[in-house]
């Protein structure tokens, strides 16, 4: 995914290389070629600013270093920001003192959140938890069977309406899986729920209405990294819509130009929790900004 604009920051850095000392100049010139890669990258402009703000005023502060030439203290430098702007440190998964605890997942249709259900309840079975998968997702027709069906692959129960009462209430739904939950000792609740093709104030109200009744340990907001800049107006949407705790990057395989997965944490104010990467339910891991900045920078 960052191929593009892992060439582009080398090759802005590498004009840096073998100089003795760096000028004003220099600095603006690399700062600005930064600035190009960013923006080709779909990071978000407001994010762009900063970071470059960022990367001048420090490279021009820098102190002579024995340890670091000149060139080799701006690539730290970048790469120091570039994890400030992923995140900084990672972030776990925050969960109730008291099992149940209770993950929600929000986000527009197709971002991949059925997916991630099966893919966070396997790697939460992994970390010896008993996760319940809650299917909240009654507007799709085949949603709840879907969820199902990555539920039995990753080796977990899915708690769903009964089939044939028509169309149930996903708030009814979900408030019935926590207790259900409780009753037999799951001790993590994972909440599908429904999205639409765009943001709208129907799918906005019914997650806060699912959220409300169950007050979910962590709301996590699952965003299509491939969406661009729209990544960021669709984050913005749900953290006043509805408010999440934490992102979840999807699709983070493709071939888009990556600037969501570094605009979404800075604009939200959220951290990034998990990343997937393809179809499978192993395609999956926690997020690391340290490690996301080494892949970016190469
Ligand atoms: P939902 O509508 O938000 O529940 O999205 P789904 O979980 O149904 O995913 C939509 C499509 O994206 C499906 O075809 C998934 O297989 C695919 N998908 C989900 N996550 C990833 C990912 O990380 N990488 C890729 N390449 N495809 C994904």
């Amino acid at each position: 995914m960052f191929d593009t604009l892992s060439d582009r920051l080398g090759a802005a850095l590498s004009g840096l290389r073998g100089k003795g000392r760096l000028s004003e100049a220099d600095i603006d010139t690399t700062a600005r070629e930064i600035r190009i890669a960013l923006l080709e990258a779909d990071v978000a402009l407001p994010v762009v600013r900063a970071f470059i703000a960022r990367i001048k005023e420090r490279a021009k502060g820098a102190e002579v270093s024995e340890a670091l030439n000149p060139a080799q203290q701006v690539v730290k430098i970048v790469n120091e920001e570039l994890i400030s702007v992923l995140g900084g440190e990672t972030r776990r998964i925050a969960l109730a003192k008291e099992p149940p605890s209770v993950i929600m997942l929000a986000g527009l249709q197709g971002s991949g959140k059925t997916t991630l259900a099966g893919k966070l309840a396997r790697w939460l079975k992994g970390q010896g938890h008993t996760p319940l998968l809650v299917a909240c997702d009654l507007q799709r027709p085949n949603a709840v069977n879907q969820l199902q069906i990555v539920g039995e692959r990753a080796g977990v129960v899915t708690f769903a309406p009964e089939p044939g009462n028509g169309v149930g209430d996903p708030v009814d739904v979900a408030r019935r899986g926590v207790a259900h939950a409780c009753d037999k000792m799951y001790d993590i609740v994972i909440v599908d729920t429904a999205g639409r093709l765009g943001v709208d104030a129907e799918l906005m109200q019914q997650a806060s209405d699912i959220r409300d009744a169950v007050r979910p340990d962590e709301t996590l907001f699952v965003v299509d990294a491939m969406i661009g800049q729209d990544a960021v107006t669709t984050a913005e949407a749900f953290r006043d819509g509805v408010g999440f705790t934490g992102v979840v990057l999807t699709k983070l395989d493709g071939d888009a130009r990556g600037g969501a997965a570094l605009s979404v944490r800075e604009v939200t104010g959220q951290p990034i929790l998990f990343a997937s990467n393809g179809e499978k339910l192993e395609d999956f891991d926690v997020f690391h900004p340290d490690r996301m900045a080494s892949r970016i920078l190469g």
